[in-house]
C-alpha cells in the first residue's frame, strides 16, 4: 500500500527538532547541513528542505520537523518561548 511504504520511508528520514517562535507560527530548526536555522510552519512533519545548497545532506529527501517537548527544552536548559 502507498501509505504503508510513505511511513516506512519517513522512518528513514532524518528528524530535526526545533523550537516554536512565541507566537506558534514558526519552528526554527538548527540544519547540520548548513549549519543554520531554517524556519518552517510549527507543525510536526515532512518538509522540503530549506537548503540551498544542492549537494546538502538533506536536499533529496528533506527532513522531519518536531517541536521539542518541554522535558527536552528543560534538558537543553532552553526556554520556552
Ligand atoms: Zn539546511
Amino acid at each position: 500500500m502507498e501509505g504503508t511504504k510513505l511511513i516506512k520511508k519517513y522512518k528513514d528520514l532524518p528528524i530535526l527538532k526545533g523550537q516554536v517562535d512565541k507566537y506558534g507560527i514558526q519552528l526554527r530548526v538548527w540544519c547540520p547541513s548548513c549549519n543554520k536555522i531554517h524556519l518552517h510552519g510549527p507543525k510536526a512533519g515532512h518538509r522540503v528542505a530549506h537548503c540551498h545548497d544542492s549537494k546538502g545532506l538533506f536536499h533529496d529527501t528533506g527532513y522531519i520537523i518536531k517541536p521539542f517537548t518541554k522535558a527536552e527544552l528543560r534538558d537543553l536548559g532552553l526556554k520556552e518561548v
